[in-house]
């Protein structure tokens, strides 16, 4: 293969193709799964997101996402409703994802779906892939975008025990409202969906009580989450999951960022911002656009790393602060929002990636 390839056809890997191809590299786009599927994702965008979107030729409005624009808090018998100090919106990850990568093989990026990679390996200046069923091919330079994923050969050096737990709800919740639910272990976002009913996605501490229960059961989930406020249990009463358990993902390593050399990782393998402010997709595409302009001008992806995690650690530690509020001082949090909205709205601010 002449181009570079890119391992991975999420936000980040799908940012990078784009930005390659727009600069009259051609990069080639391996994705595993044959059908863009749905992800453990709370699907909650803000305007960087959105920003970064546009600049990519995905329009979030002419998809059907839908505009959020309170956000809503509970924690034991305490609740609390600010306006969201920026634009946001839900949708679907299925339907981003295929919107990206869509707009990635439009900008002249080559995809191709259900082709797994196995391991890969640095020989000399190239880096060899193993493909699963036993091909392999030979890149010039290798793009990691393959999220959670660990790949053989270039696994991160990250490690976490949050547990991420999506389901989705069938029922009305408010149209225009994320709702933050603090529960043992930690915290869930609720929110509406595009097309109808709701996106239920937690991220918990794997080892505290009930939590094992939840990633087995919709229905233990669901109670798990109702059981830690007023809130939850009113905006989850009425709501029936779409499938019997949750989809679910072990040891996210909150926090993690990228220094080092070897291939250039992107998104999720850059970077590991705290779910709470839902800023991942957001990090992923930054990540990709920049490490594609690295990667076109020839930089080393050493320097490269240093560079995109300085420019990014602010924005992860206060993100690190206030997930870290809602795990363990939720009342505090709901009380802050109630009594100082003012500032309340400059804290969420600050944790844009911008
Ligand atoms: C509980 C939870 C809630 C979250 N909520 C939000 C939120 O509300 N808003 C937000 O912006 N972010 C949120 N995030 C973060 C966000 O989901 C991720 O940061 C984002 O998906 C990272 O994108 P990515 O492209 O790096 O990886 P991914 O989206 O995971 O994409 C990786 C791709 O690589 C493919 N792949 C993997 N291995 C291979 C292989 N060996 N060969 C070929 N292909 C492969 C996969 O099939 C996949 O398509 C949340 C995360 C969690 C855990």
């Amino acid at each position: 293969m002449s181009g570079p390839v890119i391992v991975g056809g999420g936000p980040a890997g799908a940012a990078a193709a784009i930005g390659l191809a727009r600069a009259g590299v051609r990069p080639r786009l391996l994705e595993r799964d044959r059908v863009v599927g749905e992800k453990v994702c709370g699907e909650f965008l803000a305007e960087d997101a959105a920003r970064h979107l546009d600049g990519l030729g995905v329009d979030l409005p002419s998809l059907g996402a839908v505009p959020l624009r309170r956000a809503l808090f509970g924690a034991g018998r305490a609740q609390a409703e600010m306006r969201l100090p920026f634009a946001a919106w839900s949708l679907p990850r299925a339907v981003l994802d295929a919107a990206l990568l869509q707009a990635a093989e439009e900008a002249g990026a080559t995809v191709e779906r259900g082709v797994s990679v196995a391991a890969v390996q640095s020989c000399g200046t190239d880096w060899e892939l193993r493909i699963a069923g036993g091909e392999t091919r030979v890149a010039p330079s290798l793009i990691l975008a393959t999220g959670k994923h660990e790949l053989r050969g270039v696994q991160r050096s990250a490690s976490g025990g949050a547990l991420g737990l999506k389901l989705i709800l069938a029922g009305d919740v408010p149209a225009d409202a994320v709702a933050v639910l603090a529960c043992s272990g930690g915290y869930a976002g609720l929110q509406p969906r595009a097309g109808g009913g709701a996106n239920l996605c937690a991220a918990l501490d794997s080892r505290a009580p009930g939590v094992a229960e939840a990633a087995r059961s919709a229905a233990a989930l669901v109670a798990h989450v109702a059981a830690g406020s007023a809130l939850a249990a009113r905006l989850l009463a009425g709501l029936r999951a779409e499938a019997s358990r949750p989809m679910a993902v072990a040891r996210v390593p909150y926090g993690f960022l990228h220094r080092g050399d070897g291939p250039f990782r992107v998104g999720d393998q850059a970077a590991v911002i705290p779910s709470f402010c839902g800023d991942g997709v957001a990090m992923a595409l930054l990540s990709g656009l920049r490490a594609a302009e690295a990667c076109r001008r020839g930089a080393s992806p050493a320097l490269h790393h240093a560079g995109f995690a300085a420019s990014v650690a602010g924005g992860m530690r206060m993100a690190g602060v206030v997930a870290s509020l809602v795990r363990h001082a939720p009342r505090l949090m709901v009380g802050g929002v109630a009594w100082l909205p003012g500032i309340a709205g400059a804290v969420a601010r600050r944790t844009r990636l911008g």
